[in-house]
């Protein structure tokens, strides 16, 4: 058994790896050695952990880390990047309710948790610790589960609105935490299971109303609410190293939510109250796509546009990552350097399903990173390009956002593709992207319509270009 001291200093340098694989994390150029950073301080905090004195039953221990992490690693495996705002979602479930089951057995047995008081109770510092890590667990719980039910399309992504949410989910509010209170002043154990009980249907009440293209933000939150809960529960195990990880992910969660916001230019609140994506309506204005002609082309087409194009934007979107076509366009910009022509990515801020997603498709297909450029540094350049090559994204530029207030992306930041001298769109139709909404750049006399799979088009593109 390590003396206290040394056991401070190891929480203190796993935590100080943490911070520096938040920071790798930040650009996918360091990211692999951010990843791999977070290991060594999680391997160094759990190795720490489980020579404390109070750590007694093995098997348990190692029976849960063997289940736990052979499901972690074949779900991490399988898992396609389109899919992950749901994995995500589903594991801040777990750590919610892993800082629930903490909770009720600490609250059950104090004595075995080493916190009891000289009567065998809960200290009342313990039970407020308690109190806000198991309501806070309690509601990530609930509404992680929803958030994965809708992002797999278990649920319906449309927002559930109902007359009297607000004033009811205020009234179960004012309820859970008064009978968080009397917990805290009493001890019993009636108040802090009615408390959990109207967490867990508060946390479902909360997320019914959000729209399937706020999830990713509503993820992002719950990441920052698990990491509270598990920083409260920290405090009641006076555990340091889970008090710091808790609030590094509770933290960062909140500023990712944040910049997510902002690149949507939504307020948290509006987020919160629901009502943006799912199955949206059209736009007001905007034309149905049948009584509006398009300029459809074919892979030939589009090429010999491109090759005689100066300069080639790339505009990478879901659609590019649903059909995994990062390797094939790849190619076919090697191809277009090669024949002299400039080409470079726009990547929006929420292009894909996560912030992140397109820049991490397009480094798992060896893209320079120094072609790919970000929204503010490039959207600018528009202006000055031949071409905007637009794959499999729809929303991320549709100007509907800067021109028709009363569609429900007005304000969000788009790409300003509309700007280049002409448009090239691949995706297989018509159909509006994740908020439901029509694009008129459709329908452009600029715009050449490649209708096809993300994958295929880029394949054939490079047939036509070599
Ligand atoms: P969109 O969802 O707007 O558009 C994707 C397009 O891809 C669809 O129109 C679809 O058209 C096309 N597509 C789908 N499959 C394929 C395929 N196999 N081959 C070719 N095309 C395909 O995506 P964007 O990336 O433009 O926008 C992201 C959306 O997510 C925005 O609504 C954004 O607001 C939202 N969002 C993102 C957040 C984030 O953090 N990332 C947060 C919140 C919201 P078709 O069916 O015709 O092929």
């Amino acid at each position: 058994m390590l003396s206290i001291n040394v056991v401070a200093l190891a929480y203190l340098i796993a935590s100080v790896f943490i911070i520096l694989a938040l920071k790798g994390l930040s650009s996918p150029e360091s990211a692999r050695r951010g990843n791999l950073l977070g290991m060594v301080g999680m391997a160094l905090a759990i190795g720490v952990t489980l020579q404390l004195d109070e750590v007694r039953n093995y098997g348990w221990i190692f029976a849960a880390l063997a289940v736990g992490g052979v499901i972690g690693g074949v779900v991490a495996r399988r898992i396609s990047m389109t899919a992950m705002p749901q994995l995500i979602a589903f594991m801040h479930s777990l750590v919610g309710l892993a800082a629930v089951l903490i909770a009720i057995s600490a609250m059950l047995n104090p004595e075995g948790y080493g916190i009891a008081d000289a009567a065998g109770g809960l200290p009342v510092a313990n039970r407020i610790e308690l109190f806000l890590g198991s309501f806070i667990g309690m509601i990530t719980f609930s509404a992680s589960l929803i958030a994965f039910g809708k992002l797999q399309g278990m649920i319906s992504g449309r927002p559930l609105v109902f007359a009297g949410q607000h004033p009811l989910n205020l009234m179960l509010g004012a309820v859970m935490i008064g009978a968080g209170l009397f917990f805290c002043s009493s001890g019993a154990g009636a108040p802090f299971f009615l408390m959990l009980a109207i967490a867990l249907v508060l946390g479902v009440l909360l997320i019914v109303p959000i729209g399937g293209a706020d999830m990713p933000v509503i993820v992002s939150m719950l990441n920052s609410y698990s990491g509270w809960a598990a920083a409260g529960i920290g405090f009641t195990l006076n555990n340091t190293m889970l008090i710091i990880a808790g609030a590094l992910v509770g933290s960062s969660g909140a500023i990712l939510s944040y910049i997510m916001c902002k690149a949507m230019n939504r307020s948290l609140i509006h987020v919160l109250l629901g009502g943006f994506g799912g199955d949206a309506p059209a736009a007001a204005g905007a034309k149905s796509a049948v009584d509006r002609p398009v300029k459809a082309g074919s892979a030939e087409d589009a090429a010999f546009l491109l090759k005689n194009a100066r300069s080639v934007l790339v505009v990478p979107g879901y659609g590019l990552a649903v059909a995994r076509a990062q390797h094939a366009l790849k190619e076919m910009v090697d191809l277009l350097l090669k024949q002299g022509v400039k080409v470079r990515f726009a990547i929006h801020p929420v292009a894909g399903r996560m912030p992140g997603h397109m820049n991490v498709l397009l480094a798992e297909a060896d893209v320079p990173y120094d072609l790919v450029h970000e929204m503010d540094e490039i959207n600018s350049e528009f202006a000055d390009t031949d071409v905007a090559l637009v794959i499999g994204a729809n929303d991320v530029t549709n100007p509907a956002a800067k021109t028709d207030p009363t569609s429900p992306i007005y304000g969000m930041p788009v790409l300003d593709v509309d700007r280049a001298q002409h448009l090239l769109f691949i995706k297989r139709s018509l159909s509006p992207g994740y908020a439901g909404l029509d694009n008129d750049l459709f329908y452009r006399d600029n715009t050449m319509m490649i209708f096809s799979d993300a994958k295929k088009a880029c394949e054939l593109l490079v047939q036509a270009l070599d």
